[in-house]
C-alpha cells in the first residue's frame, strides 16, 4: 500500500519504520529533521500525502491536526483515507473527519495506547472511530503497528474511547497513591498493602500493573525513580481533554475533573511533569511529611 505518514516523532517514527519494515511504500513528512529506517522524506506535508492511499498523522495536538489536515486533505486521492492515529479532543477529530468526507475522502481517528515501547514493538491498541468501509481498509496496517484494533463506533468514537480510559486511569493511580501514603501515615507495610489489595476490591491496573511503590509489585517505573514510562504531563494533557469533551457534551465528570486540578499543581506548580505519572506517591508521602 502506498502510506503517507505525518509526524516522525516518538511514536510516529516507529509506526512508519514497522510499515516499511512489512513491505508498505511509506514516505514520511515531519517538521523537524528527522531520519527513519525505510521511510523516505518529502518536502512538505501535502507531498508526502499526494498519491497515497492511507495517509497517517501522529501530531501533539488537535490544533496542529486541524492545520495539518488542510495541507495534506487537498492533496489526497479520492477515496484515499485520512487515518489520525494522534490523541486530540473529540470535536478536532469530527470537524476533520467532516472536511475529510466533505472532498470525497474516509477518515478515521484511531488514538492508541501501548506508549512508545508499544510503538517499538508493534504491540499498541487503536480506538478506532470512523465508517466501516475505512476500518475495512486500515484494518492490516493496525494488524502491523498493534495488537488490537476496537472499532468504537462513528468518527470521534476512537477518541472518546481513549480519554475515558484515561480518565479511569488518572483518578485510580490517584486513589492508589494517596492509599499508599495514608497506609504509610498509619504504619502499614507496603508489601502488605499490596498483597490485600492487589487480590482485594481496590485492585486496578494502577495497583496490579503499574503499582507507584517502589520495590513492590510487578517491575515498574517506581522501580526507575519514576522516569517515565506515561509522563505526568501527558496525563495532564488527556484529562484536559476528558474535561473538555465533559463541558463540550454537558457529562458531570467529578472525579475526571479533581484528577486534572492535582495534576495541573504537580505538573505545572511542583515541577513534576517530566516525572511518571504515578510519581503522586512521593508527592503525597512528601506532603505528610514522611
Ligand atoms: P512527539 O512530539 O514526539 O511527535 C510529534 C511530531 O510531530 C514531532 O516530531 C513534531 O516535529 C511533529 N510535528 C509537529 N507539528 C507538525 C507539523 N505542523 N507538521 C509536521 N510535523 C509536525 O509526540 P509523540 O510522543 O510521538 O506523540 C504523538 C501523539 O501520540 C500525541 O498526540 C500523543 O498524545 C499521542 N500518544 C503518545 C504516547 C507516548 O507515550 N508518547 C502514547 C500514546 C499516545
Amino acid at each position: 500500500m502506498k502510506i503517507g505518514f505525518i509526524g516522525l516523532g516518538n511514536m510516529g517514527s516507529h509506526m512508519a519504520r514497522n510499515l516499511a519494515a512489512a513491505g508498505h511504500d511509506v514516505t514520511g513528512y515531519d517538521m523537524s529533521p528527522v531520519r527513519v529506517p525505510g521511510v523516505p522524506l518529502a518536502n512538505t506535508a501535502a507531498d508526502a500525502a499526494e498519491g497515497a492511499e492511507v495517509v497517517i498523522t501522529m501530531l501533539p495536538n488537535g490544533e496542529i491536526l486541524r492545520q495539518v489536515s488542510e495541507q495534506i486533505q487537498p492533496a489526497m486521492k479520492a477515496g484515499a483515507c485520512h487515518l489520525d492515529c494522534s490523541t486530540v479532543d473529540v470535536d478536532s477529530a469530527r470537524a476533520v473527519a467532516e472536511s475529510a468526507s466533505d472532498r470525497g475522502l474516509l477518515a478515521m481517528d484511531a488514538p492508541v495506547s501501548g506508549g512508545t515501547g508499544g510503538a517499538d514493538a508493534g504491540t499498541l491498541t487503536f480506538m478506532a472511530g470512523g465508517p466501516e468501509e475505512a476500518f475495512a481498509l486500515v484494518s492490516p496496517l493496525f494488524e502491523i503497528m498493534g495488537q488490537k484494533a476496537v472499532h468504537c463506533g462513528g468518527a470521534g468514537n476512537g477518541q472518546a474511547a481513549k480519554i475515558c480510559n484515561n480518565m479511569i486511569l488518572g483518578v485510580t493511580m490517584i486513589a492508589t497513591c494517596e492509599a499508599f501514603a495514608l497506609a504509610d501515615q498509619l504504619g502499614l507495610d507496603r508489601q502488605a498493602m499490596f498483597d490485600v489489595v492487589s487480590t482485594s476490591s481496590g485492585y486496578s491496573w494502577s495497583m496490579n500493573a503499574y503499582c507507584p511503590a517502589p520495590g513492590v509489585g510487578p517491575k515498574s517505573p517506581a522501580d526507575n525513580d519514576y522516569t517515565p514510562g506515561f509522563a505526568a504531563a501527558l496525563m495532564l494533557k488527556d484529562l484536559r481533554l476528558s474535561q473538555l469533551a465533559a463541558q463540550s457534551s454537558g457529562a458531570e465528570t467529578p472525579m475526571g475533573s479533581a484528577a486534572e486540578a492535582l495534576y495541573s499543581r504537580f505538573v505545572e506548580e511542583e515541577g513534576g511533569g517530566d516525572k511518571d505519572f504515578s510519581a503522586m506517591l512521593p508527592r503525597f508521602s512528601r506532603l505528610n511529611g514522611a
